[in-house]
């Protein structure tokens, strides 16, 4: 698609260094595209197909750069709360949030902020510190395997995945558990495992659990997640109506010490008959 000759790229802008250090992706790929020589304004010229090429690619990489300096900014952010683990604040520093969004919702760059946000069907995307200090919480080991309550757009479940080795997620709304597989299933993720189903149920052929995150708020701890959570494991699940409370369970020994944690805003977790 791109012309192949001599001389370097006519967008000077491409070089300005606020991108090129920030993103060694994009600094190694312009690089090798001067030094091959790949790129020559007068080919592009003579041939429109490649320019228009050009620019299309230009673009994207132009997009991409802003939302890898809109990551970087929102994981200094979750930094600056109070969040340390590093695989995790690795993993957001990665995983691409906006992809998430279902198309129509919220525009692209909306979803860096430090603020939920919609996803349609009444539904929100946590915050980027919730979905960090819930995770956070729950001390997982690369060996773990997760539950999550409350798929929606699939952001929470993509952190889970870099961080353990298999994320179980149950999702009430049958268009968001599919908008989250089919996004999950383009980006690779290979260990995670999505159903439409009642979360109250939990997943128990899957289970024991070392970590189970629930992203919207029932009125108690449902039985059946208790249950089908390990020795030794977490359940995160914010509870209660109007005044709802993070809480964090943990089973040792076969008993669940329970601490109350920050004042929080889910969505209800739907009763499904
Ligand atoms: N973790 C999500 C946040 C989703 S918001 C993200 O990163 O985007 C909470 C989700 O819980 C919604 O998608 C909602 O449909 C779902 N939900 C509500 N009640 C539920 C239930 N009983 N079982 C499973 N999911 C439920």
């Amino acid at each position: 698609m791109i012309a192949v000759v001599q001389g370097s790229p006519p967008v000077g802008f491409l070089f300005n260094p606020h991108f090129t250090i920030r993103n060694g992706f994009i600094h190694s790929f312009l690089v090798n595209f001067r030094q091959n020589k790949i790129w020559n304004l007068k080919s592009s010229i003579e041939n429109p197909r490649s320019f228009r090429g050009g620019l299309f690619i230009i673009g994207a990489m132009t997009k991409m750069a802003d939302f890898t300096e809109r990551r970087l900014r929102m994981v200094r952010q979750v930094r600056e709360y109070g969040v340390k683990n590093t695989a995790i604040l690795a993993a957001m520093e990665t995983v691409p949030r906006h992809f998430f969004m279902p198309r129509g919702t919220e525009s692209d760059a909306a979803v860096y902020g430090d603020h939920p946000t919609q996803i349609g069907f009444g539904q929100t995307i946590s915050q980027p510190f919730i979905v960090a200090y819930m995770t956070e919480l729950l001390k997982l080991e690369p060996s773990d395997t997760v539950l999550e309550i409350g798929t929606g757009s699939g952001y929470q479940t993509a952190i889970l995945a870099c961080i353990c080795r298999d994320v179980y997620s149950v999702e009430v709304v049958p268009q968001l558990a599919d908008h989250a597989a089919n996004v999950l299933e383009k980006l690779n993720y290979s260990n995670v495992y999505i159903k439409t189903g009642d979360g109250y149920a939990g997943w128990s052929e899957e289970g024991p659990y070392q970590g189970i995150i629930v992203t919207c708020a029932p009125e108690s701890v449902p039985r059946q997640l208790i249950d089908q959570l390990a020795d030794g494991g977490r359940i995160v699940v914010p509870v209660g109506t109007a005044d709802q409370r993070l809480l964090l369970l943990h089973k040792t020994n076969g008993k669940i010490i329970e601490t109350s944690t920050l004042p929080v805003r889910f969505v209800p977790m739907i009763h499904k008959d």
